[in-house]
């Protein structure tokens, strides 16, 4: 978020309304520092909210409706009260799905007047989906004085998304949008909802982190997803777990499962955990450096023992070391998206122009970047 967007969406309110807005909010898009395909085995991740956010001005209105412009695609939708309906289609059933959770939990959302934009990156797996839904749920909560707590929100809007929106994600997104707190990443425990803020000083170590999206369309993702999660729960299953998080001895539950695809997922999730815990260690004792090499074996299994990556990424990552990076790897679910690397302060631009230019050579789509900065959760801007 900048402040030219709360300025933006304040006017646009203002011109379009006839009335000035209530309010500002912004909520944040994140990166997944390490923790990757854990969310669902009930395990950890380690997720800072950015800089860049989705702002909102709005206001209450007198009767049932709730309009909504998003400056981002230059629409207005509008819709009531009767269509809240579950599997609603198009970029408003975020919002929609959001009024929907409140009331299905017991809180009563009056119709308003939404305007906003955004400068997360759309559909690039830094949670732009999350971010709106963070967005318009502080704003309701604030507009109708609502008592919601933080993590509640977080929970209603993940229940946006899966079940209003129909997209299978786990509280991640949304708890990262919602939790965060600037110059810290969050230790979020997936099974208990246990967020433990973790505070993460790049600066002080010298360090940056480059996001660069690698702009490769996620191609079979949601099968390749639906095809991990299932060997997962059928490995827990076969090991007497309740899930692959409760894996004490790697080794003989590695002996005690059949199939060598499975062991490998097995693997990568089970270690992929100790990862995002010796993580957590390295930052609690600030000793910041030491991530990257955890970021490279978190890479590396996700490449290896996941396979979910994809060559253009293992390009990105492969290159950006070579540049310079300390660690690389793949940030989301797999099959395309953000790479992440640490890379010593003022680097990240060089470290850029070499993928940047690695892709050209072979053909591919330029990359964009940016520096990520840990920033501040939801919150009232205005
Ligand atoms: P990601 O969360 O990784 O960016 P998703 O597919 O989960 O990708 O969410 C992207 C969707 O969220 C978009 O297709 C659109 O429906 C909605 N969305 C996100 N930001 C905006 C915005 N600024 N304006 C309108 N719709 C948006
Ligand atoms: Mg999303």
């Amino acid at each position: 978020m900048t402040s030219a967007d709360a300025d933006a969406v304040t006017q646009d309110f203002a011109d379009r309304h006839g009335r000035p807005p209530a309010g500002v909010w912004v909520a944040p898009g994140r990166v997944n520092l390490i923790g990757e395909h854990t969310d669902y085995n009930d395990g950890f991740v380690m997720p800072f909210a950015l800089a860049q956010a989705v702002t909102v001005a709005a206001a209450p209105r007198d009767d049932d409706r709730w309009s909504v412009t998003s400056l981002s695609t230059g629409e207005t939708r509008e819709f009531g009260r009767a269509d809240l309906v579950p599997g609603m289609s198009g970029w408003q059933a975020y919002v929609a799905g959001v009024v929907w959770a409140l009331a299905e939990a017991g809180h009563a959302v009056g119709g308003a007047d939404l305007v906003l934009t955004s400068d997360v990156p759309i559909g690039a797996g830094l949670s732009s989906s999350a971010a709106l839904e963070c967005a318009v749920l502080a704003a309701f909560a604030d507009l109708d004085g609502l008592a919601v707590e933080p993590l509640e929100r977080a929970v209603l809007a993940r229940r946006c998304e899966n079940a209003f929106v129909g997209a299978p994600t786990g509280l991640m997104d949304q708890a990262a949008s919602t939790l965060c707190t600037a110059d810290h990443a969050l230790f979020f425990d997936c099974r208990t909802l246990e967020a433990v803020q973790v505070a993460l000083d790049l600066g002080d170590a010298g360090l940056e982190l480059l996001v660069l999206d690698t702009n490769t369309p996620h191609t079979h993702v949601d099968g390749e997803y639906a095809d991990r999660r299932a060997t997962c729960e059928e490995a827990a299953a076969l090991l007497g777990v309740p899930a692959l998080r409760d894996v004490t001895d790697l080794d003989a539950a590695l002996a005690a499962l059949p199939d060598p695809v499975m062991q490998r997922r097995v693997r990568h999730v089970v270690t992929e955990n100790a990862r995002v815990r010796a993580a957590a260690e390295v930052l609690r004792t600030g000793r910041v450096a030491e991530l990257a090499p955890l970021l490279d074996a978190s890479h590396t299994s996700m490449r290896d023992d996941f396979e979910i990556t994809v060559p253009t990424v293992d390009l990105a990552v492969e290159t950006a070391r070579a540049a310079g990076a300390t660690g690389a790897r793949m940030t989301g679910g797999g099959f395309g998206g953000c790479i992440i690397a640490l890379v010593p302060t003022g680097r990240a631009d060089a470290v850029a122009a070499a993928v940047a230019e690695a892709f050209a050579t072979a053909g591919h789509a330029a990359p964009e970047h940016f520096v990520g900065v840990p920033s501040q959760g939801a919150h009232r801007a205005v």
